[in-house]
């Protein structure tokens, strides 16, 4: 089955496929935008055109999530990462706790950044199970009067998933880097969410962060520039040059998310594609495992074993011959793993379960 442009079936983890149609507008647009007579990526940030790229974008995200008024949306730098300190360095107060959900590896590096500025009260950590389990986040014993409550959504190496919005007392700030606009979320139940654009928004470089009033109002006084939503909420993600053309790309996946029917329209094609796999993984009765328990499966990072590392190398070999690229594990479960964002063709699925039905009948 080809693909246009030669083009892999590419399961990367992120940066990972985007969708095509955006990438040709952004390769028309790259010389001359719209007869602007330059480049996105020549124009000023401050400038009318580039005022209305960023706006419309700004305006698309809200409209996809259904993000109410009293949430400010920013476009900022430095990836998720960089809000794993910014966080607490806002809301983490001496005298206070804040809570840690760690299901998988991204939240426990979110929470070892907290740790390094106050204290961190660990309600989840599932480690025990190599992180194959989410908890429910509504039974979870909190300590009293937390300052948050960070989860990850989606662990992107575990290829686990939290696909539902809590009801908690306290603030919730949520980590959703791999699983944004999969899935339509309630905006309200949260209080701060975060995520790196290179899954399902666009390129690495611009992190979204959609904050609620409330805590934009809470920033310490003194609080230094770059690390304060305050200011950036002022300067509209222009107190410093945003990263504007991978915001302007931002906003093509967002159109053509739009286009697509929205994140509803999302949902079901990540859990065609994700059970393609999952199914394969359960018919070959045991040659592969996956990773995740039932219950608590990702439809974003579809991860699974094989019964031995040479066999292992062998599929991802044989697999990268046929296009299938970007099959391999992360090292801490080993294994191969599929990410399948917004952008993955359904049919790259089918692909795969072919491939690894035939792979098992020959090597099983
Ligand atoms: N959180 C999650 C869930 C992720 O998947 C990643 C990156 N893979 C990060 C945080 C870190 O993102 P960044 O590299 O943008 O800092």
């Amino acid at each position: 089955m080809s693909q246009p442009y030669s083009r892999v079936f590419n399961f990367s983890a992120g940066p990972c496929t985007l969708p095509v149609s955006a990438l040709e507008e952004a390769r028309d647009g790259m010389l001359n935008w719209n007869g602007s007579g330059m480049s996105v990526m020549e124009m000023s940030h401050r400038g009318k055109v580039y005022e209305g790229i960023f706006s419309e974008t700004e305006a698309n995200l809200r409209k996809l999530l259904g993000i109410p008024e009293n949430y400010k949306i920013l476009f900022l730098q430095g990836g998720a990462s960089f809000q794993n300190t910014m966080i607490p360095m806002n809301y983490l107060r001496e005298g206070q706790t804040a809570d840690y959900v760690v299901s998988g590896a991204w939240g426990k590096k979110s929470q070892e950044a907290a740790k390094l500025i106050g204290n961190v009260h660990t309600a989840f950590d599932g480690k025990a199970g190599n992180y194959n389990d989410v908890p429910d986040l509504e039974s979870l014993q909190y300590s009293d009067d937390p300052a948050y409550i960070h989860f990850t959504t989606n662990e992107t190496i575990h290829g686990v998933e939290i696909a539902s919005d809590p009801s908690l007392k306290a603030p919730v700030v949520c980590d959703m880097s791999s699983d944004i606009l999969s899935r339509p979320v309630d905006i309200s139940k949260y209080a701060l969410i975060y995520a790196g654009a290179q899954k399902n928004m666009g390129p690495a470089g611009v992190t979204v962060v959609i904050i609620r009033d409330d805590l934009v109002a809470k920033v310490p006084e003194k609080q230094h520039p770059m690390m304060d939503y305050k200011l950036m909420v002022e300067n509209d993600s222009m107190y410093n040059t945003p990263p504007c053309w991978g915001i302007y790309v931002c906003g093509l996946v967002y159109k053509w998310v739009i286009a697509q029917g929205g994140l509803a329209a999302m949902n079901k094609l990540a859990k065609d594609r994700s059970s393609l796999i999952y199914e394969a993984v359960e018919a070959s009765g045991g040659f592969y495992k996956g990773h995740a328990l039932p219950a608590s499966r990702s439809i974003m990072n579809v991860t699974f074993t094989l019964g031995s590392d040479e066999l292992t190398d062998k599929f991802i070999k044989e697999a990268k011959a046929e296009k299938l690229d970007g099959l391999k594990g992360h090292r801490s479960v080993g294994g191969c793993r599929a990410s399948i964002y917004n952008a993955f063709p359904v049919e790259g699925c089918q692909v795969l379960a072919n491939f690894m039905e035939d792979f098992a009948a020959k090597n099983g």
